[in-house]
C-alpha cells in the first residue's frame, strides 16, 4: 500500500483552541491518515482516549498503522461522523473533551490512483469516500436529469456555466456513457468558452467539487453531525472544524451561531417564549486562517478556515 502522505492542517491552531489536557478524551470525526490524532495523542498521553472515525477503509488502515505505537487508548471505527452519537454509545463513552472535523478530501484520496477525485488524472468517475456506498460520480453524471445536474453543479460548485455544462453532459450521454474523469473534463472544456475561464484555475475544478459534494452528501452530513458533536461535548469541552470552501464554512458558521443563540422568538417579543437555551459559546468571531508559511508549505492549507465553540456548563 502507498504511504499516506497528508500533512495535517493548522495543527498548532487546532490544538491551541481545543485546549486538550493529559488524560482527556478526543474525538476525531475525520481521522484520515491520523495526522491530527497523532498530535492529540502527544498531548493526552497515557490515560488519554482517542476515538477516530472515517468512512474510507484505506484511511482507517493508514491511521491504524500510524497510531499503533501511541500510549492512549484508541478506538478506530469505520463509520460516518453522522453516526458519532451511536459510535460513542456503543463504546460506552459518555462525553468528550474535544472534537475535530477536518472536512473535505485528504491529499491521500486525491493522490491515490483510480478514485476519480481529481481532474489531474484520467480515472473511472468514482469519487466515493466510502467505497461501499451506492452512488458514484458516474451514476450521477449518467443518470441525473439535466435540470438536476444544472442545479447540482451550480449550487455545489458555484459554477456559472452550470447550465451549459449540464446540457453538454446530456448531449454526450445520448451517444455514450461517461465513464472517466478524462471524458468529463473533455465535455467541460468544450462547454466553457476558452475566453471565459477563471485565471489559474482548472475549468473542471468547480464541477468536480460539486460532484464530490453530491456523491458523498457532504453538506447534509455536516448539518446533521455538528449538532451531535456539540451534544457529545462535556461542559467546557470544545469542538473545532476545519472547512475548505465557502459552502462548508457557511454551514459551520450558522450551526455555531444557532448553538450560541437558538432562540426563535420574534424580535418584538419582550421575553423568550420558545424556551430554547444556548448550548455553546463561539470562540472564533472570525475564522482563524493558516499562516503564510503553512500555506507555502502545505497546498491543502490554502483555503482552510478554522472555527470553534465551547460547550456551556449545565448550570448556566
Ligand atoms: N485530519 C486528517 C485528514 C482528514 S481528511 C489527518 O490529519 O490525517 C478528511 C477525511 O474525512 C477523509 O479521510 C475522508 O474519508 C473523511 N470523511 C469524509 N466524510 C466523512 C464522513 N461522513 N464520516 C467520516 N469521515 C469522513
Amino acid at each position: 500500500m502507498k504511504t499516506f502522505e497528508h500533512e495535517p492542517v493548522m495543527t498548532g491552531e487546532v490544538f491551541e483552541i481545543l485546549d486538550l489536557k493529559p488524560g482527556g478524551i478526543y474525538l476525531d470525526c475525520t481521522l484520515g491518515g491520523g495526522g491530527h490524532a497523532l498530535k492529540a495523542a502527544g498531548i493526552l498521553g497515557q490515560g488519554g482516549t482517542i476515538v477516530g472515525l472515517d468512512v474510507d477503509q484505506d484511511a482507517i488502515e493508514a491511521a491504524q498503522q500510524r497510531l499503533s505505537g501511541i500510549e492512549c487508548e484508541t478506538f478506530i471505527e469505520k463509520s460516518s461522523y453522522v453516526k458519532l452519537d451511536e459510535v460513542l454509545a456503543k463504546l460506552g463513552i459518555g462525553k468528550v473533551d474535544g472534537a475535530l472535523f477536518d472536512l473535505g478530501v485528504s491529499s491521500f484520496q486525491l493522490d491515490e490512483t483510480g478514485r476519480g477525485f481529481t481532474y489531474r488524472e484520467d480515472a473511472p468517475l468514482d469519487m466515493r469516500m466510502d467505497r461501499s456506498a451506492a452512488v458514484t460520480a458516474a451514476s450521477l453524471v449518467n443518470e441525473a436529469d439535466e435540470r438536476r445536474l444544472t442545479r447540482l453543479i451550480g449550487n455545489f460548485g458555484e459554477e456559472r456555466w452550470a447550465a451549459r455544462i449540464a446540457r453538454f453532459i446530456a448531449d454526450f450521454r445520448t451517444k455514450s456513457r461517461i465513464e472517466t474523469t478524462g471524458q468529463l473534463i473533455g465535455i467541460i472544456e468544450t462547454a466553457i468558452p476558452k475566453g471565459a475561464r477563471e485565471k489559474g484555475q482548472h475549468p473542471a475544478r468547480r464541477t468536480f467539487q460539486a460532484l464530490r459534494i453530491a456523491v458523498n452528501t457532504e453538506l447534509e452530513n455536516i448539518e446533521k453531525a455538528l449538532p451531535k458533536a456539540i451534544e457529545a461535548l462535556r461542559p467546557g469541552g470544545r469542538l473545532a472544524v476545519l472547512s475548505y470552501h465557502s459552502l462548508e464554512d457557511r454551514i459551520v458558521k450558522n450551526i455555531f451561531r444557532s448553538a450560541e443563540n437558538p432562540c426563535t422568538c420574534p424580535p418584538d417579543i419582550p421575553v423568550c417564549v420558545c424556551g430554547l437555551k444556548p448550548t455553546a459559546t463561539v470562540l472564533t468571531r472570525k475564522p482563524v486562517l493558516p499562516s503564510e508559511a503553512e500555506i507555502e508549505r502545505n497546498q491543502r492549507a490554502r483555503s482552510a478556515k478554522l472555527r470553534a465553540v465551547e460547550k456551556i456548563s449545565n448550570q448556566e
